[in-house]
This record gives C-alpha cells, sequence and structure tokens, in this order.
C-alpha cells in the first residue's frame, strides 16, 4: 500500500495561484503542438536589457556566487533606498529596506510577521489573487472591500470604514492594480493613511505597477503614513525580471527585523547574481522604462477599443498592463467564458473568479501588437449568446 503523506490543514486549505495554473496549462497546450496565444500571465514580453545581463555576468566572474546579508547586499539595499527618496520622496535608511525572492516572498514574509490567527486583512476587490490565499495561510481573515467598474474601480473611503472591526490588522493596497489598473489619487491615499493613523493599522503598499503607468499621478502611501506603511516593489516588472525573482520592502524597522528572521529561517537571501543584475537595473538609465511603458500604453488602448467594439465591454486602465473584460455575452459565468475562449479562439486568460470580478476574465497586454491583432481576430469569431 502506498504511504499518503497526512497533508496540514493548512495547505489543504490553499488554492493554487490561478495565474499561474493558466500560464501553466497554457504551456502545456503548446507543447502539446495547440497554436495557443497567452494572455494570461503578468510578465513584460520584452528581454531584460542588456546593462543587467551584464552585470549579472560580471558578478559570476567576479565569484558573487555565495551567500549574501540575509536582508541583501548592502549595495542593493543602498540602490533601492536612494531609489525610494529619487522616485518616491521617501526617507529610508538601507537597515529599513530588505530584498526577497520576488514581491510575492516579500508580502507573504510581511503577513507572517504581522498576523494572529484570526486578525483581519481588508483587500479592496477586484484585488489579486494572491493576496487572500497568503493571508489566510498565515493566519489571517480577508476581507474583501468591493469596487465598481464605475467608479474606474476607486476605493470608496466609506465602504473601507464600514469593512473596519475591531480584529482589523492590515489594509492591502495595490496601486496601479492589478487586475483593474486603477490608480489611487493622493486623496484616496490621504484618508486611507489617516484611517489607519487613527486605527494603529499596517499598509502594505504594493507598488510593483508602479511606473506601468499612463498619465495619472504615482504617489506612495507612504508619503503620508511612513510609521503605518510597508511599501513592496521589485524588479520583475518595470525591468522585464521576473525569472530573476528581485522583489523588496521598505518600512518600520521592527517589521523588517521580524521579516528579516523569518527570511533568516526560510530562504536565507535572494539568488546573489540576480542581486547584483538588480542593482545595474535600479541605479541604471530609465530609458527602458519609458520606452516599455510607451508601448504598453499603446498595446492598452488597441485591446481596449477591440474588445468594446466586439461587445466585450472593457473599461480603459489608467495603469498595469491588464485588462478586465466583461465575458457575459460569451458565457454568464467567467470560467465557462475563460474555458470558451480557450478552446474556441485558443487564447488563454485568467477568469475573474479568483480576482473578485465574477462575469469578467483577465487579459494581459504585455505581449506583441501582433499577438493583440490576433487575439482579436480570433476573439471575434466566437459565438455571442
Ligand atoms: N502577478 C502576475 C500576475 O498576476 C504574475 C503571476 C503571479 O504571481 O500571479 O499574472
Amino acid at each position: 500500500m502506498t504511504f499518503m503523506p497526512a497533508l496540514s490543514k493548512k495547505v489543504l486549505g490553499l488554492k493554487p495561484s490561478s495565474t499561474v495554473a493558466v500560464t501553466t496549462r497554457a504551456l502545456e497546450l503548446k507543447q502539446a503542438g495547440r497554436d495557443i496565444i497567452s494572455l494570461s500571465v503578468g510578465e513584460p514580453d520584452f528581454d531584460t536589457p542588456p546593462h543587467i545581463i551584464a552585470a549579472a555576468k560580471a558578478a559570476l566572474d567576479a565569484g558573487r556566487t555565495r551567500y549574501t546579508n540575509v536582508n541583501g547586499i548592502p549595495e542593493l539595499r543602498g540602490a533601492i533606498a536612494d531609489k525610494l527618496a529619487r522616485e518616491n520622496g521617501l526617507s529610508y535608511a538601507p537597515e529599513a529596506v530588505t530584498v526577497t525572492s520576488g514581491g510575492k516572498q516579500a508580502i507573504f514574509n510581511a503577513l507572517l510577521a504581522l498576523l494572529d490567527a484570526g486578525d483581519e486583512v481588508l483587500i479592496p476587490a477586484p484585488h489579486w489573487v494572491s493576496y487572500p490565499e497568503m493571508v489566510r495561510f498565515a493566519g489571517g481573515v480577508p476581507v474583501t472591500v468591493p469596487t465598481t467598474a464605475e467608479s474606474g474601480y476607486q476605493l470608496d473611503i466609506a465602504a473601507l470604514e464600514a469593512a473596519l472591526t475591531p480584529r482589523s490588522k492590515i489594509i492591502m493596497l495595490n496601486s496601479p492594480n492589478n487586475p483593474t489598473g486603477a490608480v489611487y489619487p493622493p486623496e484616496t491615499l490621504q484618508a486611507i493613511a489617516e484611517i489607519a493613523q487613527q486605527r494603529g493599522l499596517m499598509v502594505i503598499s504594493d507598488e510593483i505597477y508602479e511606473h506601468i503607468i499612463y498619465g495619472a499621478p504615482q504617489v506612495s502611501i507612504a508619503r503620508f503614513a511612513p510609521q503605518h506603511t510597508l511599501v513592496i516593489n521589485g524588479a520583475s516588472k518595470a525591468y522585464a525580471m521576473t525569472g530573476w525573482r528581485i522583489g523588496y520592502a521598505a518600512g518600520p524597522g521592527p517589521l523588517i527585523q521580524a521579516m528579516n528572521a523569518i527570511q533568516s529561517q526560510s530562504t536565507s537571501n535572494a539568488n546573489s547574481v540576480a542581486q547584483w543584475a538588480a542593482v545595474a537595473a535600479i541605479t541604471g538609465s530609465y530609458a527602458f522604462i519609458e520606452a516599455s511603458r510607451q508601448a504598453f500604453q499603446r498595446r492598452r488602448d488597441r485591446i481596449v477599443a477591440g474588445l468594446n467594439a466586439q461587445g466585450l465591454p472593457t473599461p480603459t486602465p489608467q495603469g498595469a498592463f491588464y485588462v478586465l473584460s466583461d465575458t457575459t455575452s460569451l458565457h454568464p459565468d467567467e470560467l465557462e467564458a475563460g474555458r470558451i475562449i480557450l478552446e474556441g479562439a485558443n487564447v488563454a486568460v485568467v477568469p475573474g473568479t479568483d480576482f473578485a470580478a465574477p462575469g469578467r476574465v483577465r487579459l494581459s497586454y504585455a505581449t506583441s501588437m501582433k499577438n493583440i491583432e490576433e487575439v482579436l481576430r480570433r476573439l471575434e469569431t466566437l459565438p455571442r449568446r
């Protein structure tokens, strides 16, 4: 008889990431010979810029292949602190920064460091698929605060306040937002900061899409409540470095130290060579960021116009590289709509279910214009209800 390991209740309750799951499925179908275009995972299609690759090669040649400080090499933490001052007007010492294996690990470490069983985390919805799962895994309770397409998915402060309870501990912000593309204006951030200060809450501010923004001002909530904010960011989206897995967090000393303790018992440190590459990325030229931002904007405009023209209502996002499209004309249920799009049009998209966006699917336009045109052609062939 084969032995079945008895899995923990914690892990039995954990749902695998649906963005990763759809992407894996699309890859399998492609490998099996199907002509799939994947608009599933949020990953820039550009190559990592050459000066970053060169820095990684130089690090290898210089033998920078050993463990680093748990919280990251001082050169990278220094570069991040400078970047936060220069671009965001935030003042952090390098010790107030910790480097992780991707933004995901920074959020995970923060939740483990902050949450006791039953503590509540307010999450504006639609939200990134991983936030509620991470919160639950860390013993917390996700509390979603709905936003609507009609309001451009802006956060209603009264709705946020109505969701507060004595167990509230964290407000999870993501601006620009995945999957809605909403960017919160400074007035909203200021109001949230005041609530955090009055109620003694922490804000985890996931700013991973900060550079992918189309006109709205990008402001960090840490400007208004630095002691109540943990800023999360990373190299993946701005520098086309998803596979390098470099994320970081900056915030109050005791929280950063607790996150470092957790990291010292799990991964020890982020990849040494990738950290040197990230130094080159963060201290390097803005040309790549600006060129990719402009490319994303052209793609956004094309895909939004194309989807709306064919009866798939799609608001124009202000940031990030996703659209949330209303697919009820294909099928009322978004999981079915996603299946129809995959089976009938060979296009992989992520159903809105785990984003708390019923009746919608998410399409990532971090792909070539050629793919976008082809996706629009393919979607047009699908029968409408
Ligand atoms: N954050 C990206 C997305 O939403 C990458 C995959 C993931 O980690 O979820 O597609």
